[in-house]
């Protein structure tokens, strides 16, 4: 994306009721109280919403002034995921915008809208193992795959790159973002 980060400071909030969020309002609360503004704030917890979730943020945060908050287990695991969505990126398997189809003629406009990325759908997957053992079929009756190692999917055992569609999105959601954070 060409864009770099500089650290800016650490801190600790002295609340043993945050050492778990159970919940979205509890995230509310941490981002009233304590968000700093023109910044990519990270929580680190014990647990976020739950097992399955355990990583959560803002989706296109950077476009404006106080929202690009990204909260993770203490492991650390699922940052880039959650940079991703905090610089505009949808999942591989998103569904609002209709199911893509494998064959990739309606990319541009359904899925996660991005081409270079295949059609996928999140079912049938192991989280320990990261196999994926799906076999549905999409409107033409073709198989949808799935890029395992995508940032965007959910196998977070397996995450290692984005595409590069996917790296010119953030970067333009980025520079048509209304005001710069930094
Ligand atoms: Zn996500």
């Amino acid at each position: 994306m060409c864009i770099s980060f500089d650290y800016c400071k650490t801190d600790t909030v002295r609340d043993y009721s945050f050492n778990e969020i159970n919940e979205k309002d509890e995230i509310e609360l941490l981002f009233t109280r304590f968000q700093k503004k023109r910044r990519i704030n990270i929580y680190y917890s014990d647990l976020v919403i739950s097992e399955q979730t355990n990583s959560f943020s803002f989706f296109n945060g950077i476009s404006s002034i106080d929202s690009a908050a990204i909260f993770l287990p203490k492991s650390g695991v699922g940052l880039v995921h959650e940079l991703g969505h905090t610089f505009g990126l949808y999942h591989i398997f998103e569904k609002k915008f209709g199911f893509e189809k494998v064959d990739g003629t309606d990319c541009a406009t359904t899925g996660d809208m991005i081409c270079d990325t295949p059609a996928a759908i999140d079912v049938f997957h192991d989280k320990k193992t990261c196999e994926y053992y799906g076999n549905t079929i999409d409107v033409n009756g073709d198989y949808y795959k799935m890029e395992l190692g995508n940032f965007m999917s959910h196998y977070f055992c397996a995450h290692c790159f984005f595409t590069t569609e996917q790296y010119e999105k953030m970067a333009s959601n980025f520079l048509n973002a209304p005001i710069k954070l930094w």
